[in-house]
């Protein structure tokens, strides 16, 4: 069933072919915008993505895309304008995850992490700059842990914490042409990216870690984003919301 909402919207939302992406291309489907599913490697999950959109009555294109390269950036924007006139909605949600301690990383691990999470959002964001309509809306996504500060995760903050940066300093940039650039930090979410060998004991420790007793769920992110870029939502802009069930 198709909302009123964001119709005539068009939305980009990076790595939606699986987890918090999938959902919130759902979303945002399901609130009336036609939505760019990009993905890397998962052709036949954003493929998919796709078909559940389109059979619930909304408008859906698949497009590969590695954002680690400028020049796939470049592209997946340009095929979204062709395909669809205009972009209103970028959702970065795009991002990759490393647990090691720090003496042990390795330059590859570190450049890959810093080019899939920090340069792939900062160029998206830059083609938005350039390229969105106005009044339109930019979700990044950094992570709950940056506030943590636990061991093995110095490389993903690193990059995460970039992402903030960037948000803060571009909702100034944009703030002219009414624009609103935030960040979504969603604490521990039950998705492929904390691994598919959990054990029971380590989902009752991540429940445990927040006020609502419970893992985050890919909807429960998708909700907040949904809300950030509804007309609602045009006065909260270079804010990091931790959407986490409060873990404080
Ligand atoms: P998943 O691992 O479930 O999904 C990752 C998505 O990113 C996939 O669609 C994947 O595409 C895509 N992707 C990976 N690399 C690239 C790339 N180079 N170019 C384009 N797309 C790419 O992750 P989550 O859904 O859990 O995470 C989504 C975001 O939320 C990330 O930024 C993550 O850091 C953040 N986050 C997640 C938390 C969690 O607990 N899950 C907690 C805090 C933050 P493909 O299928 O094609 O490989």
């Amino acid at each position: 069933m198709v909302s009123n909402n964001l119709s005539g919207k068009v939305a980009l939302v990076t790595g939606a072919s699986r987890g918090i992406g999938r959902a919130i291309a759902l979303r945002l489907a399901k609130d009336g915008a036609a939505v760019v599913v990009n993905y890397v490697g998962g052709a036949a999950q954003a493929e998919a993505v796709v078909a559940d959109i389109q059979k619930g009555g909304g408008k859906a294109l698949a497009v590969q895309a590695d954002v680690s390269r400028v020049k796939d950036i470049e592209r997946l924007f340009d095929t979204t304008i062709q395909h669809f006139g205009k972009l209103d909605i970028l959702i970065n949600n795009a991002g990759v995850i490393l647990y090691k301690p720090l003496v042990d990383t390795t330059e590859e691990e570190f450049d890959l992490l810093m080019a899939i999470n920090a340069k792939g959002t900062y160029f998206a964001c830059q083609q938005a700059a350039k390229r969105m309509a106005d009044g339109g809306r930019i979700v990044n996504f950094s992570s709950t842990l940056t506030t943590l500060m636990m061991p093995m995760f110095s490389a993903y903050v690193t990059s995460k914490g970039a992402i903030e940066q960037v948000t803060h300093v571009l909702a100034k940039e944009l703030g002219a042409k009414k624009i609103t650039v935030n960040c979504v930090s969603p604490g521990t979410t039950d998705t492929e990216l904390l691994g598919r060998d959990r054990t029971a004991e380590q989902n009752q420790m991540y429940a445990r870690m927040s006020a609502l007793g419970r893992l985050g769920t890919p909807e429960d992110i998708a909700d907040v984003v949904a809300m950030l870029v509804s007309d609602d939502g045009h006065w909260i802009t270079g804010q990091n919301i931790r959407a986490n069930g409060g873990i404080i």
